[in-house]
């Protein structure tokens, strides 16, 4: 698994942080996403990103296999 983010598109609504707050977090200063973890190995993690992805009002995480 492979994720990526677009921070142009990221309207920081925090979503993926309440969902994977090891693979995700946001900057101090405007709430846009920072990615803490590209590749996570374990199950519970990659669904977590998943999930993360699909929840994203902006469509701003793109996770590949
Ligand atoms: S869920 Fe999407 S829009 Fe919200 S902070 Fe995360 S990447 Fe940005």
């Amino acid at each position: 698994m492979h994720i990526e983010i677009d921070q142009d598109r990221c309207c920081a609504s925090g979503q993926c942080v309440l969902t994977a707050d090891d693979i995700f977090d946001q900057r101090d200063e405007d709430g846009v996403v920072t990615l803490l973890d590209d590749a996570p190995g374990d199950a519970d993690a990659q669904a977590r990103a998943e999930e993360a992805a699909a929840l994203c009002p902006a469509g701003a995480i793109t996770v590949r296999a």
